[in-house]
């Protein structure tokens, strides 16, 4: 297992105090937070960390290639620091943002019609299972 230090320094990122810390919740943290869930859960621990500290650290993570940016709900950026390729399913109902794991021909390909891909976003939208099953109840 990687720790937080490992991956920070494996990319050149000095291993900062609230970089480890912000790492290290992502890594906790697989419900793709936002930078306000981030920050409500640290600033408990870290007093003095602010939303601009955390988003200029997330920032430098997704230049690395240790984040990912999710862009779903249209709104707000959430961040997963997953690094297995995946897909997404927002639950229009809960508004959980749940990793899908189908097989995608598209997830590793890097030339598509001639156009060099560095990034694959897979997004559903639709009502997650454990919504439809409280439906079913009703
Ligand atoms: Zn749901
Ligand atoms: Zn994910």
């Amino acid at each position: 297992m990687k720790t937080a230090k490992n991956i920070l320094e494996a990319t050149g990122l000095k291993p900062t105090y609230p970089r480890l810390r912000i790492l290290e919740y992502l890594e906790r943290h697989e419900n793709h937070p936002t930078v306000e869930m981030i920050h409500d859960d640290l600033v408990k621990e870290i007093p003095t960390i602010s939303k601009t500290t955390i988003y200029n650290t997330l920032n430098a993570f997704l230049e690395k290639g240790i984040l990912h940016a999710i862009t779903i709900t249209g709104t707000e950026t959430r961040y997963d620091c997953k690094d297995v390729p995946h897909h997404h399913l927002l639950c229009k109902s809960c508004g959980q943002i749940i990793d899908v794991d189908i097989e995608c021909p598209y997830i590793e390909q890097i030339d598509i019609e001639g156009h060099k891909i560095e990034e694959r976003h897979g997004y559903f939208k639709g009502i997650c299972k454990k919504c439809l099953k409280k439906k079913e109840k009703r």
